[in-house]
């Protein structure tokens, strides 16, 4: 299970990863796209930080209500849909916690979400390359029993993979498209940021 504090714990870890990897996700977003991602991104975690709730009134949907309103009211093709993905976590459960099953469900419901909402799917070279197979795999760790740490922590490393994936690939959806073969050897940074979610959520939620 998963309450308020933890789920702030797994923002601010979440926020933090995303601050010190920044520069070099903008430049990704530079050599494939118009090099605005971590501005875009950064400002929503601002935003984010802001809406937060104190952790005496936290619950695990009020967290993920901020972040989605955070991520929601941003410039640029992720900020939006990354908040839809939120939205569908705060949904969730109707509990001050979740557990390892609400997470899934929610992941999964968010990562149809963004699928109607972008039309991309695995091999675009967006998001959903990592985003699909973590939920996957966190679906299928939670169908087995597992604590919402280990399902997280095989989200994070199917996500990683995932993410990797993208290299080989040129774009389908989004700005990367633009360049065509120029984006083939460069990550692309909505993927990347799935991960770092991922492993933000496995380094901090037991
Ligand atoms: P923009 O391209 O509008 O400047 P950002 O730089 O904020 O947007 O975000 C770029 C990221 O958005 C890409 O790295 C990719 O992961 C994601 N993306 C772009 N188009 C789509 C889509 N149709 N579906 C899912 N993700 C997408
Ligand atoms: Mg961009
Ligand atoms: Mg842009």
């Amino acid at each position: 299970l998963i309450d308020g504090t933890a789920a702030l714990t797994w923002i601010t870890s979440f926020s933090e990863r995303f601050d010190s990897t920044q520069a070099y996700l903008t430049e990704l977003d530079r050599l494939a796209g118009d090099g605005d991602f971590g501005a875009n991104i950064s400002s929503a975690l601002e935003r984010t930080r802001a809406g937060l709730p104190s952790s005496t009134d936290a619950t695990f949907t009020t967290v993920f209500q901020a972040a989605s309103r955070g991520f929601m009211a941003t410039g640029g093709t992720s900020g939006p849909l990354f908040g839809m993905w939120f939205r569908d976590i705060a949904k969730s459960t109707r509990n001050d916690t979740a557990s390892v099953a609400d997470v899934a469900q929610g992941i999964t419901a968010g990562l149809g979400t963004i699928q109607k909402l972008g039309g991309a799917k695995v091999g675009d070279n967006t998001m959903i390359d990592a985003l699909a197979p973590a939920s996957v795999a966190l679906t299928a760790s939670a169908e087995r029993g597992s604590t919402l740490g280990e399902a997280l922590l095989e989200a994070a490393l199917a996500a990683r993979v995932g993410a990797e994936s993208t290299a080989g690939l040129i774009a389908a959806r989004g700005r990367a498209t633009y360049v065509g073969e120029l984006a083939r050897g460069v990550l692309d940074p909505g993927a990347v940021t799935i991960a770092l979610f991922f492993e933000a959520g496995a380094d901090t939620v037991g």
